[in-house]
């Protein structure tokens, strides 16, 4: 059954008066591929742009495993207890196939999800190019305009929504394992050099020496790589989330980082570039979904696939053919 849609406005005040079932709502608009929907996002976006980016946006990234939910877990029972209000986005890459996600388990950060001063709330990924980027980035400035000073933005440390959160956040948080080395997690170098902190979980128990050694293995191997354009030496550091042990240290490098880089004014330049970004993305996310949406394109595509399959056909010329008639289409 189809939802009732409410006017822009009574999303855009509900959402500034921190209504969460407007805002949930909203998300759901943003994330509809529906073109009345689209068409009532943009809306929405309009209206709450002007009242967003006011919070400190933190990406966590880590392989299945790694304690991630634990982790957030009790690192955002902190956040909310030092007086912030919390998001959490988790950007699932599984949620397209399997619909019911590993992200979205009720039973994951249960207590925070109890939480009034807490929202969270899975992102599905997206296939479509730009999709993460498009989809998470406008649920974010969403959640900013409802009041939410921290957003937590989780990925799986597999893919490439990395990169793309990297583009959306002002810190990066990576969460590795002692012992298990960087090809074994599957992390790759690229996701290591975006960290601005490295922690290795579950530094507890029998873990906790390994843990330490890793740690200074990494922070060695961490200057090797070129300096940061922040200034910032990316924090080596270990935790462990199951005893919320060490995660204090790791709110206030954040917090250390925020006032170091507004300070030195790499806060505000790197915020503008990613609002560069953005429009740049949404170029690409707008001109992707119009072409592959297109009727004549749709029929041509059906129509060249096989021969481009088999090799009769050449993918270049098709290609061309298709974006060129599409254009021819628009004028
Ligand atoms: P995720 O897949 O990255 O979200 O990882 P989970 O938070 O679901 O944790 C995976 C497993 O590791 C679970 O069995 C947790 O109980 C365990 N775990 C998580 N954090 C810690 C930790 O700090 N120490 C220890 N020893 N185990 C942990």
């Amino acid at each position: 059954m189809k939802k009732s849609r409410f006017s822009p406005e009574t999303y855009i005040q509900g959402i500034l008066n921190g209504d969460r079932m407007l805002l949930s709502r909203a998300i759901t608009l943003v994330e509809s591929t529906l073109e009345e929907d689209q068409t009532l996002a943009g809306q929405v976006m309009e209206g709450i742009l002007p009242f967003s980016g006011n919070s400190i946006r933190i990406g966590i990234t880590g392989v299945p495993g790694v304690g991630k939910s634990t982790f957030i877990e009790k690192f955002g029972g902190l956040i909310v207890e030092s007086n912030h209000k919390l998001a959490v986005l988790a950007v699932d890459p599984s949620s397209q196939q399997s619909h019911g996600s590993i992200l979205g388990d009720k039973t994951r950060m249960e207590s925070l999800a109890a939480d009034k001063r807490a929202y969270i709330r899975p992102s599905p990924a997206g296939k479509a190019l730009g999709g993460v980027s498009a989809k998470t980035r406008e649920a974010m400035l969403l959640c900013e305009a409802a009041g939410f000073d921290v957003i937590l933005i989780e990925t799986v440390g597999v893919g490439q929504s990395e990169t793309a959160v990297r583009g959306m956040v002002d810190f990066f948080l990576l969460l590795m394992l002692a012992g298990a080395g960087d090809e074994l997690q599957g992390i790759k170098k690229g996701i290591i050099e975006m960290c601005d902190a490295l922690v290795i979980n579950k530094a507890d128990g029998s873990n906790l020496e390994a843990a330490k050694l890793a740690m200074r293995d990494y922070a060695n191997a961490l200057h090797l790589f070129q300096a940061k354009e922040s200034g910032w030496s990316p924090r080596v550091m270990t935790c462990s989330g199951l005893e919320g042990r060490g995660l204090a240290k790791i709110w206030n490098v954040v917090e250390e980082y925020r006032n170091v880089m507004q300070l030195n004014g790499f806060w505000q330049q790197n915020r503008q570039s990613q609002r560069i970004q953005w429009f740049d993305d949404h170029i690409r996310y707008l001109l992707e979904s119009k072409f592959y949406q297109n009727p004549g394109v749709k029929l041509r595509l059906s129509e060249v696939l096989p021969g481009v399959q088999s090799g009769n056909l050449s993918p270049i010329k098709q290609a061309e053919e298709l974006v060129q008639g599409f254009l021819n289409r628009a004028k």
